[in-house]
C-alpha cells in the first residue's frame, strides 16, 4: 500500500494531507516547528495564519469567493475548519486563528491512518528508494521554507536559478478600468526609430507632463508602507528595487528608471514625455495589464490613492496589488507536470505557496489539488483537473504553464477567467456575477460529470 509524507504542515500541507486521509490512504505529516521555527510563525501549531487572521471575501461576485465556493465543494478542510472558527467580519470569511488550529489538527488527527511528526526535512528519498516502499511525497514547505530543503530542491531539480527567494511583484490591473482618453497609447520603445510606428505596440504606455510626474513623487514620498518584518530587512536587489526606494534616491530615479520616456513617441505631440509608464500584457486575452518595474510596499489602499493620480488610472481597478517580501518559491511552469509533480521525480509533488501562488486559501489550494492528484496517480488512474475556466483550473494553469509576464505568484482574480464582453444595460458588478456564475456552471458540470468522489 501506497504511503504519503507531507512537508510542512501549513494550509497547503494540512489540506494535502486531509484530502488523501480521507481517500483512505495513510499520512506521515512532517513540521519542523515548534522545534524549529521559521522567522514568522510564533507556534507550533498547524496551519499557523502569520498574519491576518482573514481567508478573504466570501462574497457571491468576488473572486475568493469563487475559489471558497469550488474549495467547499471538494471537501476542503481548510475551509471547513474556518468556517468552524468564523468570526463576523462582513463579506470575509475571518477566523479565531488558536480555533483555526484546532479544528485543523483536529480533523487530521481522527484518522488513525495520520501521524505528525516534529521534525525538519532537509532531503527526500531518491526515486529509486520510493519506488521501493511506493511512497510519495508533498513538499508544502511555504514561502519560509528552511534553507537545507531549499538547497535540496534546487540540486533535485539541477536548477539554481528556478528557486527565487524574494517576490517584487508589480500591480496588476483590469484593462477594462484604464481610461484611454488621458493620452494612453500602444507602442514598443523605439518603435518609430524602427519604422514600426503604425504598428500596434505590446505596450500601453501612459504619458506623465512634469507636473503631474512631481504630483506622483510627492505622493509616493508621503504614501504608508507595509512594515517591514525583522527578517526582510536588507535584502533589496538592485534590478527590482520598490518604487519608493528608488524614490529616495531622487526625484528623477524613476524617470530614469521604469518611468523612462525615452524612444516612446507620444502621438498627440510627435515628443516623448516628461515620463511614462508602461503596462505590459500578463494573458493574451488582454484583459489584465502589470506596471513594469512598479514593485512596492506601500499599502494596498495607498496604492489604489496614488497610482489613482496616473492620467488613465483615476479609476483603475487592480486584480492585484504590488509587494516585495521574502517569498521562497520555484519556477513551478518549467519544473513541474500537469500534475504538480516534479518532472525530475514524479513521486514528489510541490504544493502550496512555494508553487507560486499568494494567499492562504490559494496555497491551501494548491494542496487540495496535490492531494487527489497524488491519490490519482497512487491509485493508477486519472484525476482530471478542473475546466480551465474555473478558479482552480485557471491557478493550476497558471501554475503549470505561467502567464506572458515574469513568473511572480499570482492571487484568485476575475483576470484569470474568461472575460464577459461589454454589453450595452448591464454593469460591470453585474458582469462580474455572470463572469462567476459561468465558472460555477463548469465547475459544477466538471464535478457532475468528472469526478468520482
Ligand atoms: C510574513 C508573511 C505574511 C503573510 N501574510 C499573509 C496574509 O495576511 N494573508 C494571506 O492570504 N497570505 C499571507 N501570506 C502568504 C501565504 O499565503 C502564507 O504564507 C501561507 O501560510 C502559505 O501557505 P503554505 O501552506 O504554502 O505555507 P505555510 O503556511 O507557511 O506552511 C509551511 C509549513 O512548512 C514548515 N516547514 C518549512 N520548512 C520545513 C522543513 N524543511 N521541514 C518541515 N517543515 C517545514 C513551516 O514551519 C510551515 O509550518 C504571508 C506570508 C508571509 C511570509
Amino acid at each position: 500500500m501506497a504511503q504519503f509524507h507531507v512537508v510542512g504542515g501549513g494550509l497547503a500541507g494540512s489540506e494535502g494531507a486531509w484530502q488523501l486521509l480521507r481517500q483512505g490512504h495513510s499520512v506521515t505529516l512532517y513540521e519542523m516547528r515548534p522545534k524549529k521555527m521559521t522567522p514568522a510563525h510564533q507556534t507550533g501549531q498547524l496551519c499557523e495564519l502569520v498574519c491576518s487572521n482573514s481567508l478573504k471575501s466570501m462574497a457571491e461576485g468576488s473572486a475568493p469567493g469563487l475559489l471558497k465556493y469550488e474549495m467547499e465543494a471538494l471537501d476542503s478542510l481548510i475551509v471547513k475548519a474556518a468556517r468552524k472558527a468564523q468570526v463576523p467580519a462582513g463579506q470575509a470569511l475571518a477566523v479565531n486563528r488558536e480555533q483555526f488550529s484546532e479544528a485543523v489538527e483536529s480533523a487530521l488527527s481522527s484518522f488513525p491512518s495520520f501521524k505528525r511528526v516534529d521534525a525538519e526535512i532537509t532531503q527526500l528519498p531518491d526515486v529509486a528508494s520510493m519506488e521501493a516502499d511506493d511512497s510519495y511525497w508533498v513538499v508544502a514547505t511555504g514561502p519560509l521554507t528552511s534553507d537545507s530543503l531549499s538547497r535540496f530542491l534546487i540540486e533535485m531539480c539541477q536548477a539554481p536559478s528556478k528557486l527565487h527567494f524574494y517576490d517584487a511583484i508589480a500591480p496588476v490591473i483590469d484593462a477594462e478600468s484604464i481610461d484611454l482618453s488621458k493620452g494612453a497609447f500602444w507602442a514598443d520603445r523605439w518603435s518609430d526609430e524602427k519604422g514600426l510606428e503604425d504598428q500596434k505596440g505590446s505596450y500601453l504606455n501612459l504619458p506623465l507632463n512634469k507636473q503631474e510626474y512631481e504630483t506622483f513623487i510627492d505622493a509616493v514620498q508621503a504614501a504608508e508602507m507595509m512594515p517591514l518584518h525583522s527578517f526582510e530587512e536588507v535584502h533589496y536587489f538592485e534590478s527590482c528595487l520598490p518604487i519608493e526606494v528608488m524614490v529616495e534616491r531622487g526625484k528623477d530615479t524613476l524617470r530614469f528608471g521604469p518611468m523612462k520616456p525615452a524612444g516612446l513617441t507620444d502621438p498627440r505631440t510627435g515628443r516623448w514625455p516628461y515620463a511614462a509608464i508602461q503596462l505590459r500584457l500578463e494573458n493574451v486575452e488582454g484583459t489584465m495589464l502589470s506596471m513594469v518595474g512598479f514593485q512596492t510596499k506601500m499599502k494596498w489602499p495607498e496604492q489604489k490613492r496614488v497610482f489613482g493620480l496616473i492620467p488613465g488610472l483615476e479609476s483603475a481597478e487592480f486584480f492585484r496589488f504590488g509587494s516585495v517580501h521574502k517569498n521562497t518559491y520555484l519556477h513551478s511552469p518549467s519544473l513541474l507536470r500537469a500534475d504538480l509533480s516534479f518532472k525530475a521525480n514524479p513521486r514528489v509533488f510541490l504544493a502550496g505557496q512555494i508553487s507560486g501562488v499568494e494567499g492562504y486559501t490559494e496555497s491551501a489550494a494548491m494542496g487540495l489539488l496535490v492531494g487527489r492528484f497524488a491519490h490519482a496517480k497512487a491509485s493508477k488512474r486519472t484525476f482530471e483537473s478542473p475546466p480551465r475556466n474555473t478558479m482552480l483550473g485557471a491557478l493550476l494553469n497558471y501554475v503549470t504553464h505561467g502567464g506572458l509576464g515574469d513568473y511572480q505568484p499570482m492571487n484568485a482574480n476575475l483576470g484569470l477567467l474568461s472575460p464577459i464582453e461589454k454589453q450595452k444595460g448591464i454593469s460591470k458588478a453585474d458582469r462580474k456575477l455572470m463572469q462567476v456564475n459561468v465558472a460555477k456552471q463548469g465547475f459544477d458540470s466538471w464535478k457532475s460529470e468528472r469526478l468520482q468522489n
